[in-house]
C-alpha cells in the first residue's frame, strides 16, 4: 500500500470503459495512495450516474453535476430543474463541468456561453463551487467566468494546459487549476510545464482525467490506453520536477486544497 493520500478531482468513471471493472479500478486506486476521487458529471445521464457511483463508494467517491460545452447545444429547459434536484444532493460537491471548448466546437460559441452562464448562476444559487473546462477559448471564457466568480463560492480551471500568462489571469481570478497527464508528455507537455511554477501552491490541484490522458511517461509501460486514477502519482512527480519541490509538500497540498474547495466532509 501507499503512503500517499490523493484526492483525483476529475475522473470520469460514468464513462462505459469502466462499467465492467469500476470495483477493481477504485481498489487500485486505493493501492497507489488515491484515497478520494470526484467524478466528472458531462450531461444529465452522467451526472445521475456519477452521483450513483459515490452513494455506492461513500468513503472515497463524491461527483459534480453539469453540461459539458460539448453537450451544450442539447441542454433543454427541462434539464435545469433536473441539474438543480442533483446540484442539491450532498454528495454532488460541484457545479460542472461547464465551460467553453472552441477547440472541436460540437456546439456552437452561442449554446456553450448560455449553458456556460446558466451553470454559473446555479452554482451562485446553489451555493457551490464550479467546476471549469476551457479550451482554444481563453479570453472569453476568462471574461464571462469573471463576471460571476466574486458571488461563487470557489471554481477551478481543470486541465490546465495552457500558458504563464493565462496562469496569472486565472490566479487574479482567484481559480484553482488543475494539472492532469498532459504534464507528462514530453512533445505538447512543454509551455505547461514552465506554466505550472507559477500556480500558487495553494491553489494547486491534480486529476487524471480518466479514461483519456494517460500519462506518457508510466513506467512499464501500462497494458491497455485506458487512464485510471491509480496512475494520479505519475502527475504529482511530474509536477515535483517542473516546480523543484517535493513530492510530500504537493501531495499535501494538493489535498488539503481539494478539501478546501470543494468542502469533502
Ligand atoms: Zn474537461
Amino acid at each position: 500500500m501507499s503512503t500517499l493520500d490523493l484526492v483525483d478531482i476529475g475522473l470520469n468513471l460514468s464513462h462505459d470503459s469502466f462499467d465492467h471493472d469500476c470495483d477493481a479500478v477504485l481498489a487500485r486506486a486505493a493501492a497507489a495512495g488515491v484515497t478520494r476521487m470526484l467524478i466528472t458529471g458531462s450531461d444529465v445521464p452522467h451526472s445521475r450516474k456519477a452521483l450513483q457511483l459515490a452513494r455506492l463508494h461513500p468513503q472515497s467517491l463524491r461527483s459534480t453535476a453539469g453540461v459539458h460545452p460539448h453537450h451544450a447545444k442539447d441542454l433543454q429547459r427541462s434539464d435545469h430543474a433536473a441539474l438543480r434536484e442533483l446540484l442539491a444532493q450532498p454528495e454532488v460537491l460541484a457545479v460542472g463541468e461547464c465551460g467553453l471548448d472552441y477547440f472541436r466546437n460540437f456546439s456552437t460559441h452561442e449554446d456553450q456561453e448560455r449553458a456556460l452562464r446558466l451553470q454559473l448562476e446555479l452554482a451562485i444559487e446553489i451555493g457551490k463551487p464550479v467546476f471549469l473546462h476551457e479550451r482554444d477559448a481563453h479570453d472569453a471564457f476568462a471574461n464571462i467566468v469573471g463576471e460571476y466568480l466574486p458571488r461563487i463560492v470557489g471554481g477551478v480551471a481543470h486541465c490546465f494546459t495552457g500558458t504563464v500568462a493565462q496562469v496569472q489571469r486565472y490566479v487574479e481570478l482567484d481559480l484553482y487549476v488543475g494539472v492532469t497527464g498532459w504534464i507528462c508528455d514530453e512533445r505538447r507537455g512543454q509551455s505547461l510545464r514552465e506554466a505550472v511554477r507559477h500556480v500558487p501552491l495553494e491553489r494547486l490541484l491534480i486529476e487524471t482525467d480518466a479514461p483519456y490522458l494517460i500519462p506518457r511517461d508510466l513506467k512499464p509501460k501500462p497494458p491497455s490506453h485506458r487512464n485510471e486514477p491509480q496512475y494520479l502519482p505519475a502527475v504529482l512527480k511530474r509536477l515535483a520536477v517542473c516546480r523543484e519541490e517535493s513530492v510530500d509538500a504537493i501531495a499535501a497540498a494538493t489535498t488539503a486544497n481539494a478539501v478546501r474547495l470543494f468542502r469533502w466532509a
